[in-house]
């Protein structure tokens, strides 16, 4: 490969570029072969790969020949592969083939989707892209909305419009002099609903973690009350945010019911489906989605369950007015005379990246029938899973099992800490086989472990392997003597 650069651009000529593309597509598909057969956590110690990479920059270029062979060697060797077939942690996740692919011509037009004249069809892809995205999931014509980078950003987004929607004109005075703000979501919701409190400046205290009922859903009683509680401390309810697919267990919070109360009181819903929002395209899954469509936003990740590429999260609105509301402004210098959408106008960046492509090729490549058919298989699969699981009795359920999620832990009758203690060292002991990996979370202040099913490469035998390491975990590790 030659390894000089173009003289008059100081970039890669066309032959360069050329075996460059064909050594990284070389690579892509031997690696999406072969790692399956890589530990899927990696042996390492902290720093060694940054020792690796060496301390200073080159001043010389270096053929991409040797730039691959140090990634293959010094990186890919320190990476956890998320797309393992062993990959059970947190909600798995990986990259669906067109997605990779997506990913490179993303890279090759490089455009910026911030105006609609910056580039035409990087807004109506992705206007489209949502839209097919929106009919997939079931909800109603008035739904539009953006792709923006994480579920965590999307959130924000939505709590920023909620915040201004609530009456307090923080766009012209700011927050202080203002009413006290509150924020409603279960103890089971995830920390970006939190973290997006903090960011907008609500403060920690404005956050009330509702009560869950045993099946760990957020209780409507528990809300109104809450809200009650408030109001009659001249405290405003700026918004609820009730999730469909909890980080711990995928529970499912009562959206119909939760969405009533809030709009009783005139308080904005946001419903986050990072995970769960795409099971929606299975019929049988839809009864979990019941009142989502009275929601004022929605968010859902693609490029966790649906595989695309990390980042693609859709934030779906009925109503995109609030949000042009809290954040639109524009500068002289990107007024345009046209009336298109532009998509800076929700959210807090300006430049935006041509995500949309990459939705649009997943539903060209995968069709929703597939899509669809690939979540179903994921649930079945994690299912069929649970009842092996807890078939002999050494492990039991932790939580019911929800979309293509299983909480479980080995079933100890003697004193918690040492329940606790032996449920770690299962884990760790499977996670160290390298062969699959797993992770956990509480619940009830007891540790449990967690199994979820989310990512194209996986199949039966991979969760076959995973129960019979857990099996031989707990057989090998005695729950009295820590091993
Ligand atoms: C994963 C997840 C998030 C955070 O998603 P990011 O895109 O990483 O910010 C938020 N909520 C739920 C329910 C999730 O599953």
């Amino acid at each position: 490969m030659p390894d000089h650069t173009d003289r008059t651009s100081g970039d890669w000529g066309p032959e360069t570029l050329r075996a460059a593309l064909e050594a990284a597509a070389e690579w892509t598909v031997d690696y999406r072969q072969r790692v399956g057969g890589l530990p899927v956590f990696p042996v390492v110690e902290p720093g060694g790969v940054r020792r690796a990479l060496g301390d200073r920059p080159p001043r010389e270029p270096q053929s991409f020949e040797r730039v691959l062979a140090d990634f293959d060697e010094h990186i890919v060797s320190g990476l956890t592969h998320w797309n393992h077939p062993g990959f059970l942690a947190y909600f798995s996740s990986s990259t669906r083939a067109p997605s990779i692919v997506a990913e490179l011509l993303i890279a090759a037009v490089g455009v910026n989707a911030m105006l609609w004249r910056t580039s035409p069809a990087a807004t109506e892809v992705e206007r489209t892209a949502v839209d097919w995205l929106r009919q997939a999931v079931g909800l109603p014509a008035s739904f539009s909305g953006v792709i923006l980078d994480t579920a965590s950003t999307s959130t924000f987004t939505a709590l920023l419009a909620a915040r201004e929607r609530a009456g307090t004109a923080v766009r012209t005075d700011g927050l202080a002099g203002g009413p006290s703000l509150a924020v409603y979501t279960s103890e089971q919701s995830h920390s970006s609903v939190e973290k997006s409190a903090l960011a907008a400046g609500l403060g920690h205290r404005a956050v009330r973690r509702i009560e869950v009922d045993d099946a760990f859903r957020m209780r409507p009683e528990a809300l109104e009350a809450a809200i009650a509680a408030d109001l009659a401390k001249g405290v405003r309810p700026a918004m609820v945010c009730a999730t469909v697919g909890t980080t711990s267990t995928a529970s499912v919070d009562p959206v119909e019911a939760l969405g009533a109360v809030a709009r009783r009181h005139g308080v904005w819903l946001h419903v986050d489906a990072a995970y769960a929002g795409p099971a929606a395209m299975v019929p049988e899954q839809r009864a979990n989605f019941r009142g989502w469509e009275t929601a004022d936003s929605i968010v859902l990740n693609p490029h966790k369950w649906l595989g695309t590429s990390l980042d693609c999260s859709v934030l779906l609105y009925p109503e995109a007015a609030p949000f042009r509301a809290s954040l639109a402004l524009t500068p002289t210098y990107l007024e345009s005379e046209d009336d298109e959408t532009n998509l800076m106008d929700i959210g807090l960046a300006l430049g935006r990246r041509f995500r949309g492509l990459k939705l649009w090729v997943l539903f060209r490549c995968v069709g929703t029938d597939g899509l669809a058919e690939t979540l179903r298989r994921h649930i079945a699969m994690a299912e069929a899973a649970a009842a092996r699981l807890v078939d002999g009795g050494v492990f039991e359920l932790a939580a019911p099992v929800s979309f293509s999620t299983v909480c479980f832990r080995a079933a100890w009758a003697g004193d918690q800490a040492t329940g606790d203690r032996w449920n770690r060292e299962i884990m760790a002991r499977v996670n160290a086989g390298g062969r699959s990996f797993l992770s956990h979370t509480e619940l009830g202040r007891r540790y449990v472990l967690r199994l979820s099913v989310g990512s194209v490469h996986t199949e039966e035998r991979h969760l076959d392997e995973v129960l019979d390491a857990l099996h031989r975990a707990a057989d090998e590790l005695s729950p009295g003597e820590p091993g």
